[in-house]
């Protein structure tokens, strides 16, 4: 049966590389990857010499089609991005989609995703949270995505560019509230790993003062807002129904 097995692979430390991966990506028939010369330093360390096709959702229709092709004559493919986890702000639902609408099992090799572990270690509540991804790039639509978010009680979790970071923390302060708690979490597995937690308007300042942290890559996690009382809740609308009832004639 046609297989397409979406990969895992470490998001800077290649000693997280899982067992599995490693022999899904020996054993496939053709490895689709972001980008073929990045993943060549994968294969090369774990003396993988399966064929590297590029692909990403940008793909035109052929790319997609030749992998569906190979996977209907029963070849098995595998996704790889250049790190963490395929489909996780990088490409491949347009394939998992295709491949399973023409009844292709497709099975993942779980493994890193830079999100879970900068959640995971924190300290910030893990039981709810919205994954958000990339914020806009531009001031004006990234303010309003902000705007939208400002009441969610959920822990929220961004990507961000290194060069961004302090004007995107500063513009959390100001729509969140500079006492609202957030973390950075900076190059997670690598060398020189860094968390700081800290209410927004300090760490806005802390990113601003120390340009090492205005570098690699980065993960940004806001506390949720917090949640009202049934109380208050009950309060504003008592003096919402107070106020619509001396309308009434
Ligand atoms: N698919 C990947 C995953 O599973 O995490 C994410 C790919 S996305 C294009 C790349 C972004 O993930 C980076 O810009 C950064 O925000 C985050 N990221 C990746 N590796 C990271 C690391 N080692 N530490 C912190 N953030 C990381």
């Amino acid at each position: 049966q046609a297989l397409l097995y979406i990969v895992a692979t470490p998001i800077g430390n290649l000693a997280d590389m899982v067992p599995r991966a490693i022999e899904v990506l020996q054993c496939a028939d053709l490895v689709a990857a972001e980008d073929t010369r990045h993943s060549q330093r994968l294969f090369s360390h774990f003396n993988i010499d399966t064929p590297l096709m590029a692909y990403h959702d940008h793909s035109d229709d052929k790319r997609t089609g030749q992998i569906l092709h190979r996977l209907e004559q029963g070849q098995t493919v595998a996704l790889i991005s250049d790190a963490g986890t395929p489909l996780i702000s990088d490409p491949g639902y347009r394939l998992v989609r295709e491949a399973r609408e023409r009844g292709v099992r497709v099975v993942p090799i779980p493994g890193a995703c830079a999100f879970v572990a900068a959640l995971s270690a924190a300290g910030l509540p893990s039981d709810r949270f919205s994954f958000e991804g990339f914020l806009p790039a531009k001031s004006g639509p990234r303010e309003r995505a902000l705007q939208e978010l400002a009441s969610d009680s959920r822990t929220l979790v961004f990507y961000e560019a290194p060069h961004r970071v302090a004007d995107t923390l500063q513009a959390m302060a100001e729509i969140f509230g500079a006492e609202r708690e957030a973390v950075i979490a900076r190059e997670v597995s690598k060398a020189f790993e860094t968390f700081q937690l800290m209410p927004l308007g300090e760490l806005v300042n802390w990113v601003r003062s120390d340009s090492n942290q205005q570098r690699g890559e980065i993960v940004l996690l806001v506390r949720g807002a917090e949640r009202r009382h049934d109380s208050e809740l009950d309060g504003e609308a008592q003096r919402v129904m107070t106020l619509l009832l001396a309308e009434l004639p």
